[in-house]
């Protein structure tokens, strides 16, 4: 059966490489091109970008983000069962696919990071989708703006509703406050259980993600104790749940009312508070 690119179909490619989903890789693969295409879409145009996926597995995502004009893509991957698959559709676009076999998070994107522009794109292992999140919100080497002009990235609904959340929502905690403290975040579209093979238990959703280019000015460390301690006991006010930073006297000296909630703060009043202690 013809598919939109001319390489086989995913459910063959699977079945010739015997890629049977592992749970403990968080493997919930994507079939259906028209949304792995819909999906690479949501990242804006690919020409001339290149685009670091984490966790291309059998190649749905990669295929859609190459056929859509990427001049190239980067993929970590940890299962090397998916390396064949891989490399067939690297034979497909000869000099556009570079597979690197290794684990997301030990991989230091900014040093494999080529000059020019540059996106993220992934259908993450729900297992590290938040801790890759922080890794790229916080490098560690500090450097903001980032390496990339926007992250797209598939998270299960309830962390999407977290990480786009403001103050006075349900959602909002410490990595609410984090994303919008660096970037604009917002949620593109939902994608339920059966679109993926296995269908995981809760509906999944993509979030875009673009760096401010100036962000509030606070030290990482600070805004992270402080969001730490507010969220760690969010339905006591502030005066009780910082007194380890100092409590009233910090709040006062933010001009913030101790007697206010975690949830009721805004990130420029987190950063006031980050910036006070
Ligand atoms: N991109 C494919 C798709 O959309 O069909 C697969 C997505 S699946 C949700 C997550 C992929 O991430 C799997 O291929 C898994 O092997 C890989 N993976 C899991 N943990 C990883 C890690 N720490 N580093 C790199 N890849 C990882």
């Amino acid at each position: 059966m013809a598919t939109l690119d001319g390489l086989p179909p995913l459910r063959d490619v699977i079945q010739r490489y015997g890629l049977d989903a592992r749970k403990a890789l968080g493997q919930n693969f994507l079939f259906d091109l028209n949304l792995t295409q819909k999906i690479a879409r949501s990242a804006g145009p690919l020409d001339g970008v290149t685009v670091f996926e984490v966790g291309p597995g059998p190649g749905g995502l990669t295929r859609a983000i190459l056929s859509l004009g990427a001049k190239k893509v980067i993929a970590i991957e940890r299962d090397s069962r998916c390396l064949p698959a891989l490399a067939e559709i690297g034979d497909h676009y000869p000099g556009r696919l570079e597979v690197i076999e290794g684990d997301a998070l030990k991989t230091d994107f900014a040093a494999l990071a080529p000059e020019g522009p540059v996106k993220i794109i992934a259908n993450l292992p729900y297992n590290v989708g938040t801790q890759l999140l922080l890794n790229w919100l916080l490098p560690e080497n500090g450097q903001w703006p980032p390496f990339w002009e926007s992250l797209t990235l598939m998270f299960q609904r309830e962390v999407g509703l977290r990480i786009v959340a403001d103050e006075d929502d349900d959602h909002y905690g410490r990595l609410g406050v984090l994303a919008g403290w660096r970037t604009e975040a917002r949620m593109v579209f939902d994608v339920p259980p059966q679109a993926f093979s296995p269908p995981p238990k809760v509906t999944s959703t993509v979030v875009h993600l673009t760096p401010r280019q100036n962000p509030l000015p606070c030290d990482v460390g600070k805004l992270e104790r402080v969001t730490q301690a507010a969220f760690g006991q969010r339905r006591k006010m502030l005066r009780q749940s910082l007194k380890p930073l100092g409590g009233e006297s910090l709040l006062v000296k933010a001009g913030i009312d101790p007697s206010r909630r975690a949830e009721t703060l805004s990130v420029e009043e987190f950063v006031r508070l980050a910036n006070c202690l």
